[in-house]
């Protein structure tokens, strides 16, 4: 198909006319199609607070298509190109003023399972749904990916670009440490192969790269068996030094211990979307009789959950359950258990999903907040954030739960529980090499507002939630905090440097290796384009 863009801007939409692209005849042979007119999608996300509208939307068939669109894009004047993964960012990342959206998730359904018993992977496509990566994995082979995020409709290609993170990742790493290699068209229009041994600064570039690499059209992803079930806990505790004591000390364990480990903040009173209601799950009951006299405005949940197989006794799981949760300080009347289905409890997300659909929360704007917080640090930052600026809640969860930047020999846990000379015996969980930026302490956290609230005037303007955001990265900065956003938002050039702090001159060096010119990912704002 012979695509003359120019034709379609001038003929249908001369509103979203490139100044000076209108004159260039962009002569992109696609096996995809692409519509000027019909570009809706391309100008929301999940955030629901940017929109821009492109100039076109390109439904790319395959890696060709991709690496066609950018060459098209590198010969103009001014066009910019952004990957669209499942358009599940906050602030506009997947957007691009004017240029040329690709939605990823058309590209072919690219699936290929190596069942090596060692060390088994799959080939997957970077407009894949990780949802559809774990149906196919899990029902076709008993194999899963190891690392994974909380909720599944988000694409491979767009947390790879970030991080992707849930309470597989203080065993594991992100899901940015559990892939060996990449398929990637380069802001040049270049169709690479990389990995850890070849075109390596590419390869680790793109790994949390915020799309300003290359775009992601396969990835290498390793897997391991899937269990059947897994048994799914929550307790809950009043005071936060407790929590992040055992929950910290849970995720030091790693072999032995649980599977996944998160945990998450609650207001102490009975609202349905913030408080006690939040926690049991169906069936069970919270009896805030129970609650210390003592307990503050919120209180903690930490999640955990034990895999296992069907083979495997019931004595035998309750046993491993038991020695794990024994000496924990969580409050005894508030413990909640449920035994769940491997794939069930991977895609728990998607009743909550279903639930804000149908009460009108999920389309509604979503300010939401991610940062990354040094252990250090989050004391303070529960005393004034969660139990003063947010001792209201959020309308939907806040989590809170400690990831560890390298993985301990035992003897050096048992050596030093507070890892501060034991360093050098880590094995990397988050590996310096990629573009992620996390904080320096080897244990940091992560806080996630995830807000649902009605939109305006139901519920609070977006604006108020904003601000509110903002007082709270002030606040972090204010106090010196060693922290990071994750998913990342600036507006100025000087935010990104101090972002990055010391990795900004590699990030800047990759760009100009990369995309010289600056056509990728345009909705992070990292980088101007060059004309
Ligand atoms: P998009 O939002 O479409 O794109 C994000 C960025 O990546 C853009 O800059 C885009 O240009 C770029 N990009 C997209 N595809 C590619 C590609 N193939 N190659 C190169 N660049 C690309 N994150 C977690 O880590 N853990 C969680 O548990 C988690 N849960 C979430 C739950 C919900 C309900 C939502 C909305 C988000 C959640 N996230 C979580 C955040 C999520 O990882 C990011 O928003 C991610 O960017 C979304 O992926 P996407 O496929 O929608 O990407």
């Amino acid at each position: 198909m012979i695509a003359y863009l120019e034709h379609f801007v001038h003929g249908n939409d001369t509103e979203s006319r490139p100044d000076d692209d209108v004159t260039e005849v962009l002569d992109l042979q696609l096996k995809g199609t692409f519509d000027c007119v019909h570009t809706g999608i391309a100008s929301k996300d999940f955030g629901g607070i940017k929109s821009v509208k492109p100039l076109a939307i390109i439904r790319p068939a395959d890696a060709d298509d991709v690496a066609r669109v950018v060459k098209a894009a590198v010969t103009s004047s001014n066009l910019t190109v952004a990957a669209r993964g499942n358009g599940h960012s906050i602030n506009g990342q997947a957007m691009a003023d004017r240029g040329l959206v690709l939605n990823m998730r058309t590209m072919e359904d690219y699936f290929q399972v190596m069942p090596i018993n060692d060390s088994p992977y799959v080939d997957v496509s970077g407009g894949a749904l990780w949802e559809d990566v774990l149906r196919r994995c899990v029902l076709e082979y008993g194999l899963a990916p190891r690392s994974w995020t909380d909720y599944l409709s988000l694409t491979v290609g767009g947390t790879l670009s970030n991080a992707g993170v849930s309470g597989q990742a203080f065993r594991y790493g992100p899901q940015t440490s559990n892939v060996t290699e990449l398929e990637v068209v380069t802001g040049k229009g270049d169709t690479v192969i990389c990995s850890e041994n070849q075109n390596s600064e590419l390869f680790f570039g793109v790994l949390g790269g915020l799309g300003q690499f290359g775009i992601i059209t396969r990835a290498r992803v390793v897997l391991q068996q899937a269990p059947d079930m897994v048994r799914w806990i929550r307790v809950v505790y009043s005071k936060f030094e407790d929590f992040t004591e055992d929950a910290e000390a849970l995720v030091s364990l790693q072999e032995r211990g649980f599977n996944y480990v998160e945990g998450f903040v609650f207001v102490n009173s009975d609202d349905p979307a913030n408080g006690w209601p939040t926690v049991p799950f169906p069936d069970q009951e919270f009896d805030p009789t129970r609650i210390p006299h003592t307990a503050g405005p919120v209180l903690y949940c930490l999640e955990l959950a034990l895999h296992y197989r069907n083979t495997d006794h019931v004595s035998d799981v309750n046993m491993d359950v038991d020695r794990l949760l024994g000496g924990l300080r969580f409050i005894e009347a508030f413990k909640f258990e449920a035994d769940v289905e491997y794939a069930e409890f991977l895609l728990r997300v998607k009743r909550a999903e279903e639930d804000a659909k149908a009460n009108g929360n999920w389309d509604a704007p979503h300010p939401w907040l991610n940062l990354l917080v040094a252990k250090s640090n989050i004391l303070e930052f529960d005393r004034v954030v969660f139990k003063k600026i947010l001792k209201d809640g959020v309308g939907g969860p806040i989590l809170v739960y400690p990831l560890l930047r390298s993985k301990y020999t035992r003897m050096a846990l048992s050596r030093n529980w507070n890892f501060a000379s034991s360093r050098d015996q880590g094995i990397p969980l988050w590996d310096s090499r990629t573009s992620v930026a996390v904080p320096e302490s080897e244990i940091f956290y992560i806080v996630a507002l995830l807000r649902f609230t009605p939109p305006a005037p139901q519920g609070p303007a977006a604006e108020l939630l904003v601000a509110q955001n903002q007082e709270i990265i002030q606040f972090c900065s204010s106090r010196g905090f060693d922290f990071k956003l994750y998913l990342p938002h600036y507006q100025s050039r000087e935010d990104w440097k101090r972002h990055f702090g010391d990795q900004w001159t590699r990030f800047a060096e990759r760009k100009a290796n990369f995309d010289p010119l600056a056509i990728l990912a345009p909705g992070q704002k990292i980088f101007p384009r060059i004309h």
